[in-house]
């Protein structure tokens, strides 16, 4: 594999945190956590048709998105007003958003992990024996242990919206406080229907 290469990596440093002559770890850390008030984070899918998915969540827990991005005297790009954030896969299947859960908590701590399913998604048009069967004989390559089988398509919106709410609440990134839900989104009516809510009850 060859990779082409027309910048020295030294030209970007000046772009990178921890690459500053006085950078301190927690001081970033707490500039960061300023610079956005994120409380949820919805995981949905990249189908075209499901881009208004963010727009509907927001709607629905009174959250502020798109927002407005902050700018400095110098007309740098320094915070947003978002209290929401996308996390974009296929089929919108809890697996893929698990590291970005557990950074977005780190940087700017959550309240909510909403993850929406669609209606007419193309992850319920295969089954993982199908993909696993089709890369065998189209790349022969064995995927069949790539992935947990639960999370590769969907069979039906409560199973796979019981697994993912299961599999995020499960993951050690996830921290205990969050509320955790699962929708089902008509792609044609807009409508968000809940189906899964695992929510903890308010510190006293
Ligand atoms: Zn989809």
């Amino acid at each position: 594999m060859t990779l082409s290469k027309t910048l020295s990596t030294q030209d970007f440093d000046a772009y990178v945190f921890s690459k500053q002559p006085d950078y301190h770890e927690p001081t970033v850390r707490q500039e960061f956590a300023k610079a956005v008030p994120l409380r949820t984070v919805v995981i949905y899918c990249y189908d075209p048709r499901a881009a208004n998915i963010p727009e509907a969540v927001a709607k629905e827990f009174g959250e502020v998105y798109p927002g407005e991005i902050v700018t400095d005297a110098q007309g740098n790009k320094i915070a947003s007003t978002t209290t929401l954030f996308e996390v974009i896969v296929a089929g919108g299947r809890a697996i893929d958003a698990l590291r970005s859960i557990t950074t977005a908590q780190h940087l700017f701590g959550i309240q909510n992990i909403v993850i929406v399913h669609h209606t007419h998604c193309g992850a319920t048009s295969f089954t993982a024996h199908g993909i696993i069967d089709a890369y065998q004989h189209e790349h022969d390559t064995d995927i069949s242990t790539l992935y947990e089988r639960e999370s590769v398509s969907i069979r039906d919106f409560a199973t796979s919206l019981e697994h993912d709410v299961r599999l995020v609440r499960e993951s050690k990134g996830t921290p205990q406080q969050v509320n955790i839900y699962g929708y089902v989104y008509n792609i044609d009516t807009h409508e968000l229907s809940l189906v899964v809510e695992d929510k903890k009850p308010l510190a006293a």
